[in-house]
């Protein structure tokens, strides 16, 4: 047995670590399994998907034997909330159980953190829709004052789609970067050296794959000196990755730049160019784009995922694509007139270059090797091109440099290579391990499958939810 399996073992063993740090700690056989397998991967270098069910204590398996191995480590989570229950709660936990002098830090995309940049502009000229968003913005301007992280979780009550968080957090595109005047003190920065110091960083599928398509969070820095990478809830990986390996244009985005445009314009150069007119045109072609993709459907509700041949061939798509590029065009010519007054007008000129070839792209045929749909929502419409699976991008990864690779979920396929996850991720040669519930579901649970039931993703569901548990209970 290897020095890192030893000490796994011990920290798992009645009367080990665990157990002296909470009183309610119970051994499973499970979890010491899937940890001595983390264990040996991690002491291999080599890839590992493990499968546990619910109640075999996967996250303390797979983080155990990462922070007593001693090795620089990033795990990634499905969401925001799961990176901020590990680094809140079991890692604190953890490391203190196991007495280990670990740094941890969080990473999440920059969408999560307060741009001070753009809080300064958004007090001096957001045309701000109602007075709910005038008090969220008061209320985020206090909070700036006192908060050290700037990760607007941690404002209680932030509803999460607020017309006031595209104002006050920045994009790729329109971060001024080292020209920022706040670059100094700006949050975006700060959690990156953070996450470059330390020895664990928590980050998110999404936020993994975008920093490979677009280099922009931090992550790709940090990889090639990590010797354990980990995705947890690895059954999300595949989505998040085709999602964000692929090239989108959202109506969305077109119209945030053209709000974009007519604040810098107005405050820096303001009569040099024809802000309004430019501005109206780029926010009305991106509306008639939404429209053109709602097509015959008369109302959206909660998220729709179209086929692409469903619209492209219509006439009224394709000249909303055209009108797209037309004003995007346009307002490029107008921001690169002026772009020594400002630096916000190299940027915005960047991102109008950028709406003009996504709108060319969508405009022809799909790439070959790639797919294309619509995703629309009462507010917007996304077109996406995307790769089919990740197995090139994790390949292209887990070349670049050898460390140990864990993959692990409660569902990863039906089969003891479970090929369902390792097929589509590229995992053909990976170690499988595949760990049971130690928990007796049929003495102990019942399946209820209620018909008439409001779909996942539509607004009366997690009414809907609420309303049966409590007549089931
Ligand atoms: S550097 Fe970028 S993210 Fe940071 S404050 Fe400036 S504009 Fe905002």
């Amino acid at each position: 047995m290897t020095p890192l399996r030893e000490d796994v073992a011990q920290a798992f063993a009645p009367g080990g670590a665990l157990a002296q740090a909470d009183d309610r700690y119970t051994e499973r056989e499970v979890q010491q399994r899937m940890a001595q397998e983390v264990a040996a991967a991690i002491d291999e270098r080599r890839a590992l998907v493990a499968e546990a069910g619910t109640g075999v204590g996967k996250t303390f398996a797979y983080l155990v034997p990462t922070l007593l191995s001693g090795k620089r480590a990033l795990v990634s989570t499905a969401t925001k909330n799961l990176q901020d229950q590990l680094f809140m709660r079991d890692l604190p936990r953890l490391r203190d159980a196991l007495q280990l002098p670990v740094t941890l830090a969080l990473l999440k995309g920059r969408a999560s953190y307060l741009c001070l940049h753009r809080l300064s502009l958004a007090r001096h000229s957001a045309e701000l829709p109602d007075r709910w968003a005038v008090r969220t913005l008061a209320k985020i301007e206090v909070w700036a004052r006192a908060t050290k992280s700037g990760d607007l979780a941690e404002l209680e009550g932030l509803d999460e789609r607020s017309s006031v968080i595209p104002l006050v957090t920045s994009t790729r595109e329109n971060c001024l970067g080292s020209e920022c005047p706040e670059y100094r003190d700006c949050h975006v920065m700060k959690a990156r050296r953070d996450a470059m110091a330390a020895d664990l960083v928590v980050v998110n599928h999404h936020l993994f794959f975008a920093d490979m398509a677009l280099r922009d969070s931090g992550v790709a820095e940090l990889l090639p000196s990590v010797e354990v990478a980990v995705f947890d809830e690895a059954h999300q990986l595949a989505e998040a990755g085709v999602q964000f390996l692929g090239t989108t244009l959202g109506s969305a985005q077109v119209i945030d730049f053209a709000r974009d445009m007519l604040g810098a314009g107005l405050q820096h150069a303001r009569g040099l160019v024809s802000w309004q007119d430019m501005a109206s045109a780029c926010d009305r072609a991106a509306r008639d784009l939404r429209l053109a993709a709602v097509g015959a459907l008369r109302e959206v509700r909660g998220s729709l995922k179209l086929r692409w041949e469903e619209r492209a061939e219509q006439a009224g798509f394709a000249k909303a694509l055209q009108e797209i590029a037309a004003a995007c065009d346009c307002a490029k010519l107008g921001l690169e007139s002026v772009d020594e007054l400002a630096p916000d007008f190299a940027k915005l000129a960047e991102r109008a270059a950028q709406f003009v070839r996504q709108a060319g792209l969508f405009s022809g045929s799909v790439t070959p090797g790639r797919v294309r749909w619509i995703d629309l929502s009462p507010h917007q419409a996304r077109l996406v091109e995307s790769p089919l699976d990740i197995r090139d991008a994790l390949r292209e990864q887990m070349a670049a440099a050898p460390k140990a690779w864990i993959f692990t979920s409660a569902t990863l396929g039906d089969d003891e290579r479970l090929s369902w996850f390792t097929e589509s991720a590229g995992l053909d040669d990976a170690t499988t391990l595949r760990v049971g519930s130690p928990f007796d579901y049929p003495a102990h649970a019942r399946l209820y499958i209620p018909t008439g039931f409001p779909k996942p993703n539509e607004p009366g569901h997690p009414g809907a939810v609420a309303t049966l548990a409590a007549r089931c209970a």
